[in-house]
Formats: structure tokens, sequence, C-alpha cells
């Protein structure tokens, strides 16, 4: 039985060449669900062997190119693989037009259905349950609309039967983000969180300014919720010294790592 995350893409907004943009495939014993789908995603996906078609979910974190820019382009390769079942998109109410303009200019043939999940909710919210994983989703502090995941994993009783020492295992998903008071609560306890680490602590302004976190912020994060392991990236283009950068996360939190392309983390 597996519940692991792969980290796809964990540069920030502008390219860089060994770093694709925000996306995350979480594959709950064999169920997979994307987590944004920043530019180039799809390539990503081959590198990291998923398959197109078994994408049970996609959930979007918000509307800006990052985190959304390759989801046209893997919509039109479902299509063209003949994918059938249909397909949960959840994310901002901006995602009803976009998606709109998707199946109307190029997904009119596609053979799926897509069902976009409009997000409202101001707290913690269940907006997607299967016999795998139960997903909720909950605001977060950013220049725009923009929500965070967490997942769950929901073990049956058959699946204790076969391993009667499973404990279910929990990871959440915190994209772009100020600090704010609610958050370490909204993630308490998870197995793994995610947090963005887009500056070092000394570019804190700068941080602020643009409703993101600094390594000490996503850090201090994870402590207050007691999460067992924090993973960061989303880094700025500025970022070039990574020692330096874990090692201010690992000051406050000492179980940190500094996400590549590629990196699996089995949970
Ligand atoms: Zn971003
Ligand atoms: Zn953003």
């Amino acid at each position: 039985m597996n519940f692991s995350v792969t980290t796809m893409g964990t540069a920030s907004a502008m390219p860089v060449s060994d770093r694709n943009p925000s996306a995350q495939m979480l594959n709950a014993n064999g169920r997979l669900f994307l987590i944004d789908c920043g530019e180039g995603t799809q390539q990503q996906i081959r590198r990291c062997h998923f398959s197109f078609v078994r994408i049970e979910a996609v959930f979007i974190s918000h509307i800006h190119g990052d985190h959304l820019f390759g989801l046209f382009g893997l919509l039109n390769t479902m299509g063209m693989y003949g994918r059938k079942s249909p397909l949960d998109i959840y994310g901002p109410k901006a995602l009803v037009g976009i998606i709109h303009f998707y199946t109307f200019y190029f997904g009119a043939g596609d053979p799926f259905e897509i069902r976009v999940h409009p997000l409202t909710c101001k707290s913690p919210e269940v907006v997607h349950e299967s016999s795998y994983v139960k997903v909720s989703a909950f605001p977060l502090n950013h220049k725009i609309e923009c929500f965070g995941y967490r997942f769950d994993e929901n073990v049956s009783e058959h699946r204790l039967a076969i391993d009667p020492g499973r404990r279910p295992k929990s990871y959440a998903y915190c994209s772009d983000t100020k600090p704010f008071p609610e958050l370490p609560g909204w993630v308490k306890g998870v197995d793994c969180l995610y947090h963005e680490a887009t500056f070092l602590d000394s570019m804190a302004d700068k941080a602020d300014f643009r409703y993101h976190s600094t390594t000490v912020q996503a850090a201090e994060c994870a402590l207050k919720a007691g999460a067992g392991r924090l993973i960061v990236g989303h880094y700025s283009t500025r970022i070039t010294d990574f020692e330096a950068y874990l090692e201010e996360c690992r000051r406050v939190f000492p179980e940190t790592f500094a996400a590549s392309d590629g990196d699996v983390f089995e949970l």
C-alpha cells in the first residue's frame, strides 16, 4: 500500500531551467490526485511515469498562471487518450469560466465529462471523498482567492484486514500564502505538510508585500501544527544558496526537506 507525494514542479512564477512551475501528484494506493497544474505538467507526468487517464481529480489552488497554465494541454491529452471517466476539478470560482472557455474552443470532442467544483469555503470543508481519500479545502491568504487542501487517507476495513497496523496517512498542501493565525490549526497533526517558502528570512518585507512566506514562516507553521515533516518549495529565482535556505527552515523545524522536481515523499 502506498501513500506518496511527488513534487513535479517546485519553481515559483518565473521560468528556470531545472524546475517547473507548481504541480504535485498525490498517489493514494494507485489513485492519482493532481494538485496544481503549472505549465509543463504533462511532461512531468510522463517523466514521473504517471498515467494521464488514472488521474481521479485535480485540485487548483488559485488562478495564477504558474499554478494553472498546464491544465488546457493536460485536458486535451486526456481526450486524445480516450478517457471516459468524468474528471472532477476543484478550485476558485473563476475556474468555471476558464473551463468553459476550454470546452468551447478546444474540448468539444473530448469523450469525458469535466465537472468543475467552485469553492467558497471560509474554513476547512470536505470537498471530495472516495474510498481512498477524503479531501478538505480551506482558504489561504494570497493576493487573490487561493485554497489549500488537506488529504486524509481512508483505510477500508478490507485493507485493515490485510495490514492491521495501518494508520491512515495525511498530507496538506499550502500553496501561495502569507502566514495567518488559523492556518496551523487547520493542518494540525498532518504527517506531512507542504508549505511554500518563496523567500529567505531576510526578504520578509518582500514576502509580506507579495503575499508569500519565508523559510522561517513556513517552518513556524509546521512547528505550530505539529506536522511530522515539512516540504518547502516555490523558490524565488533569487534563491541560489539552497544549503543556507534549508538551514533557515531547519533551525525552526528540523524535519524540513527542500523539494526538487521529481522527488517522491513516501508518507
Ligand atoms: Zn505561485
Ligand atoms: Zn500566486
